[in-house]
């Protein structure tokens, strides 16, 4: 039985998003559930891949023979439980309180990383049939965040998707590609360092398009930042 005492505490304290126990941090999460989180540390500098390395910072062998053409990927977390369970969840209105939580977690690895901040942020877009029937893009949600927090202005307008495109997750990665090409447009500023933004990176395949559209329209640099970054199948083997 609590004391009246014990039930005041309970009351004035948040109750974690993820295990609904009470806690005192300035977070929406408590810090055991927040230290269990599966972090993006220790990955590739250019594609934000794991890496068998001591320290972030580093290429891994793929991104030095055949590099990206965006310069840095930033995510919070790699796409592991509870992450994976909880990201599809914010292409749904239920779910989008997660976004709140999850970007500030994006926002301390930017913060950590020490790297210069881009001019702009861009979410990747959706086709717009796609963003009638779910009434929101989820990427353009995590910008608003990103951009009140960091204070980086976002550009909502200048990309945007102009097929849609089959569902990415049914494909092997040849026919994403061939599923992506010249389905993105670009109309605007020649920035000289833009972030796009987007809840979890999977093959890298649509960030890829992205930066190579706004490299040819004359944007010098081109940083990925997302929530996840999902690793390649055999990273737990
Ligand atoms: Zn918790
Ligand atoms: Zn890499």
């Amino acid at each position: 039985m609590l004391s009246i005492f014990e039930n005041i505490c309970i009351k004035n304290k948040r109750r974690c998003l993820l295990c609904s126990l009470p806690h005192s941090e300035n977070s929406e999460l408590c810090r055991p559930c927040l230290e269990d989180l599966p972090w993006a540390n220790l990955t590739c500098f250019q594609c934000g891949l794991p890496l068998n390395a001591q320290r972030s910072g580093y290429l891994c062998g793929q991104c030095l023979q055949h590099p990206p053409p965006y310069t840095n990927t930033t995510a919070a977390f790699l796409y592991l439980f509870p992450i994976n369970a909880l990201l599809p969840r914010l292409k749904s209105s239920r779910g989008l309180h997660h976004h709140h939580w999850m970007t500030d977690c994006l926002i301390r690895q930017i913060n950590n990383r020490h790297q210069a901040l881009p001019e702009i942020l861009i979410p990747v877009p959706i086709h717009i049939t796609r963003r009638i029937t779910r009434g929101f893009n989820q990427s353009e949600w995590i910008c608003r965040h990103l951009s009140q927090s960091l204070h980086i202005p976002t550009d909502y307008v200048s990309l945007t998707k102009v097929k849609a495109s089959k569902a990415q997750a049914q494909l092997d990665s040849f026919n994403r590609r061939r599923n992506l090409k010249a389905h993105f447009r670009y109309q605007g500023p020649a920035y000289s360092h833009v972030a796009v933004i987007d809840d979890v990176m999977t093959t890298g395949t649509t960030a890829a398009a992205i930066a190579k559209t706004l490299l040819l329209a004359g944007v010098q640099q081109v940083d990925i930042w997302v929530l996840a970054r999902t690793p390649e199948p055999d990273f737990l083997d």
